[in-house]
């Protein structure tokens, strides 16, 4: 933490030096406080609360931060970052201040953090303020990830402060004086890639606030990590099994901090799948918003693939497309490469244990992959070529994600098969394919699908029930995001709340709901509307 003498100096922006955090209270301008929504889920099977406390008149006050509950510490992280390949130095949490952490029922540590709660020392020249609409964005977005089995950081309240906030960016259809909003977010950690980064950046001494950040992290998140003589072979077989020691590695020694950085690969090798299976685009993969927990973290200008492209951002300050959905798995290896650069300068890693550890997020993510996309298409294995061609054909025809995934679903090995007739080929799907698509390709597609299945024999029935376990019916495609938007900045939350139900059980067909799985509207696909930038 900052020293005593550096909390009385300055209340402003300053670079923070030996600490990763800085006490400091929250600081929202509020006129009339309101709860726009909550999550009755993360009340209850989290926190162990029960969701009507969420409906007192004093829970807005207290989760925009004006009211303080006995036991809060409150405080903003220090952290740097990568931003789009360029060392950016001090980042930290500009906007995001922590309540304090909650041991819950089930003796789990859960950190709260307001978001959009007043500027802190990290704030630079910014003002620590949220508009409504990426508050809203984070908060949907985190209980939908939870819905569809990603990992994530969680949401619990979205309140309203009943002020203004200004932007002076250009959005459409936005006046520049905008709702604020607060999101209450919540994980067990949110440490970042970035959080290492900053003193191994830095060097000298602070270099030494490495190993007391990975000392720190496996006490409280990995305590299954710690040299001890019941873990200890097992580890070490472990790593030796998947190479990890490396020629010139530990040779048989066990280091944790190895051991911590394999787990971090794995976690977020298990992630970024999870990401390309739903068709989640991050938006902004800047280290900084990479999670040592392998949470999916920090909600900005995300995206759901409606029509499928390798190639899409929905991010408009990110021309080049580094962040762009089929670059995700490389992009996040780079960012695994900056963390064990961050580990080396820390004394952590030697440089033969950081190349061998290198190699364990491509493989977690290519085998969680081929998992997941075989999953997808009911498959017992993963066929990559044809997967590929599969995803060709999505892209040229511009065929929605998740509505062609979920319609494999009704796929029939019964009656004429393989050797039925184009129409009859393409039933299941004609739905979901767009005018002018090429029917003779995808028929020829589905002709080998259809012999891979019959080959496989698993009866239609469970594949069916299988398919539609990993296929989700409802994603939170952004376009349903601005409709919650509009109607909330005009004091109706009545669709964020009906998204947040929706978003609950996304593998079930939801009677009433069908019109949540529709393709966006043609306003929506206007350039410019549902487009998002970092500051957003
Ligand atoms: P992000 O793009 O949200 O990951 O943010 C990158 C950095 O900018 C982080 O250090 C944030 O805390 C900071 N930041 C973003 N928006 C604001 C804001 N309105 N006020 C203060 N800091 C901000
Ligand atoms: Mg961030
Ligand atoms: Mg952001």
């Amino acid at each position: 933490r900052e020293l005593p003498g550096d909390e009385q100096r300055d209340g402003g922006s300053r670079q923070v030096h030996h600490a990763f955090f800085s006490y400091v209270a929250p600081s929202v301008k509020i006129s009339k406080p309101h709860m726009i929504a909550y999550s009755a889920d993360v009340a209850e099977n989290i926190l162990g609360l029960d969701p009507a406390e969420l409906e007192r008149v004093d829970a807005p006050y207290i989760f925009v931060g004006a009211e303080r509950l006995d036991g809060w510490t409150t405080y903003a992280q220090n952290y740097g970052g990568h931003q789009f390949g360029t060392w950016a130095g001090q980042l930290g949490d500009g906007r995001a201040v922590t309540l304090g952490e909650v041991l819950t029922p089930q003796g789990e540590r859960w950190e709260l953090q307001l978001k959009g709660a007043g500027r802190t020392p990290y704030s630079r020249s910014a003002d620590g303020q949220a508009v409504l609409r990426s508050s809203l964005r984070e908060f949907l977005c985190s209980e939908a990830m939870h819905g569809l089995g990603v990992p994530t950081t969680r949401a619990l309240t979205l309140v309203g402060t009943g002020t203004g906030v200004h932007r002076d960016m250009f959005y459409d259809g936005h006046p520049n004086l905008e709702p604020g909003a607060v999101v209450c977010r919540m994980a067990p950690s949110f440490v970042r890639f970035g959080t290492f980064q900053l003193p191994a950046e830095r060097g000298g001494k602070e270099t030494k606030l490495v190993k007391f950040l990975a000392d720190y992290m496996i006490e409280h998140h990995f305590p299954k990590l710690k040299t001890g003589l019941e873990n200890r072979r097992g580890q070490v077989a472990e790593a030796e099994m998947s190479g990890i020691d490396g020629e010139e590695g530990v040779s048989g020694k066990y280091n944790e901090y190895a051991a911590l950085f394999k787990e971090v690969a794995e976690r977020t090798g298990r992630l970024v799948a999870y990401w390309q299976a739903v068709g989640f685009v991050h938006g902004v993969l800047n280290t900084d918003n990479m999670s040592i927990l392998g949470l999916t973290l920090d909600y900005g200008p995300f995206a759901f693939l409606d029509a499928y492209s390798d190639q899409f951002t929905p991010n408009t300050s990110d021309p080049t497309g580094r962040y762009a959905f089929g670059i995700q798995p490389d992009v996040v290896l780079w960012n695994m490469v900056q963390l064990a650069n961050a580990f080396f300068a820390g004394g952590l890693l030697t440089a033969a244990e950081a190349r061998a550890l290198m190699a364990v997020f491509p493989q977690t993510f290519g085998v969680e992959y081929s998992h997941r996309m075989a999953a997808k298409l009911g498959m017992a294995t993963f066929d990559g070529d044809f997967t590929t061609a599969l995803l060709a054909l999505m892209k040229r025809d511009k065929v929605d994600f998740t509505n062609l995934f979920r319609a494999l679903s009704g796929v029939t090995t019964e009656g004429p098969g393989e050797e039925g007739t184009e129409e009859g080929l393409l039933r299941s799907v004609e739905g979901v394919l767009p005018e002018g698509s090429v029917k003779g390709d995808w028929a020829q597609w589905m002709r080998i699908y259809i012999v891979k299945l019959k080959k496989q024999g698993t009866p239609d029935a469970e594949r069916k029930a299988a398919i539609d376990r990993v296929n989700p019916r409802y994603v939170l495609r952004n376009y349903m995001l601005q409709n919650a938007i509009d109607a909330a900045e005009k004091g109706d939350f009545g669709e964020v709340r009906t998204l947040l139900r929706l978003v609950r059980t996304p593998y079930e067909d939801q009677p009433g709901m069908e019109r949540y799985a529709a393709l966006p509207p043609t306003w929506a696909t206007k350039r410019g509307v549902c487009q998002l930038s970092c500051s957003s």
